[in-house]
């Protein structure tokens, strides 16, 4: 099969963790017979440098003909004097609303290879934490009505969460359409024994768990679930919540897996054309000294196939090299252990594109 993906090396650590990736795809091209087409696309600071804005009209036109984007990541404190509109993250937000990337997915997962990296007891890591938290991401109390007025007792401040049936059940159909390719259990987190909101978003969960007879749904207070995340991860496999719930438990996920380096994220929308990209910034600090880790960039790729491209067993063989690979005490610095064997960022691609074979 062709496919054409939009590549954003981005700034930092980002050039450097794409080409490990796309080795991978290029790896995962030759053996399962599939043709990867790539369009560098500039986004973020070296946008700003060479071209004067964050995503120029022609780089956004490459992400929106394409079937993927697959993102490094952009920033860094060059660019950190420029007002908030001027800035390279804006390239990133604007990219996000063109493509109506209204789900932000998230898995987080503790290899039991990394277990030394995990803050959380041995009992309760047991073989390993393996969740997945699908954020809605353009709804909420982040984007509803906020303000400031003269109240009785001094100046008021208010943000208000609205969401719509529309809206909630969208994001319902991701995290069962996720779960369906996973264990076939969601978790809704909200607070329905205080807001209107979460009733509103409890109920259309219900609704759509109707049309998912093979997956599993429960409920759970985010006060709980913030709890349950530490003293027993292993409950559950997707976590589907609001936007600002989500913004706080997938780093609070992400946190407990250890290490920023090697987690992946996808924000999807209606159409199939999701972002991919690792959930860690720019890393300025590391940037050119073959140091970053680029396994976070490469499980990015992987979930492009799978969400993207329907290609499970290709997303399933990078995962496992991953696993393989860590397996053989190969780390990189930030997860670097007692006994391990170091290897920069170009090594660890290679010999994760070497194990795919
Ligand atoms: P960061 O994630 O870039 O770095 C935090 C720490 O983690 C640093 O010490 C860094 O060296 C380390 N780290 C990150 N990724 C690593 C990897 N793959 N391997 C090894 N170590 C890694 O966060 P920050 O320092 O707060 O932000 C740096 C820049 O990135 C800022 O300009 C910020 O705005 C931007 N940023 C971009 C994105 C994005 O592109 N989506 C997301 C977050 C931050």
């Amino acid at each position: 099969m062709n496919f054409h993906i939009a590549v954003i090396p981005g700034d930092g650590i980002g050039p450097e963790i794409m080409d490990q990736a796309l080795l991978v795809l290029k790896e995962i091209g030759s053996i399962y017979h599939h043709e990867f087409r790539f369009s560098e696309v500039m986004m973020g600071g070296c946008a700003i440098d060479k071209k004067g804005e964050a995503l120029p009209q022609e780089d956004l036109t490459i992400c929106l003909k394409s079937d993927a984007v697959l993102l490094g990541a952009v920033g860094g404190e060059k660019w950190d004097h420029l007002p908030g509109d001027q800035r390279p993250e804006r390239g990133l937000l604007r990219l996000r609303k063109e493509l109506g990337s209204y789900a932000n997915i998230r898995p987080a997962v503790l290899y039991k290879e990394l277990k030394d990296a995990c803050p959380l007891k041995s009992e309760i890591i047991g073989e390993g934490i393996d969740l997945c938290v699908v954020r809605e991401l353009t709804g909420g109390i982040y984007f509803g009505e906020k303000g400031r007025r003269r109240g009785t007792m001094g100046e008021q401040a208010y943000d208000i969460e609205i969401y719509s049936e529309t809206e909630i059940e969208s994001i319902a159909r991701t995290a069962f359409e996720v779960a369906r390719k996973r264990n076939k259990k969601v978790t809704s987190i909200d607070k329905a024994n205080v807001l209107e909101s979460s009733r509103l978003w409890r109920s259309v969960m219900e609704k759509v768990a109707g049309e998912y007879d093979d997956v599993v749904l429960n409920h759970m207070y985010i006060d709980n679930a913030a709890m349950q995340l530490i003293k027993n991860p292993s409950q559950f496999d997707v976590i589907v919540t609001t936007n600002m719930f989500g913004d706080i438990l997938s780093d609070e996920a992400s946190m407990i897996t250890g290490s920023i380096g090697i987690l992946p994220s996808a924000s999807l929308g209606e159409g199939k054309i999701g972002i991919y990209e690792p959930i860690h910034g720019s890393a300025p600090d590391i940037a050119g000294l073959d140091l970053a880790n680029p396994i976070g960039m490469i499980l990015s790729a992987a979930m492009m196939l799978r969400y993207s491209f329907d290609l499970e067993s290709e997303a399933k063989s990078i995962e496992n090299a991953v696993v393989n690979i860590l397996g053989k005490n190969i780390r990189t610095r930030d997860i670097m252990g007692e006994g391990m064997h170091l290897v920069g960022t170009k090594e660890m691609g290679k010999l994760i594109a070497d194990e795919l074979r």
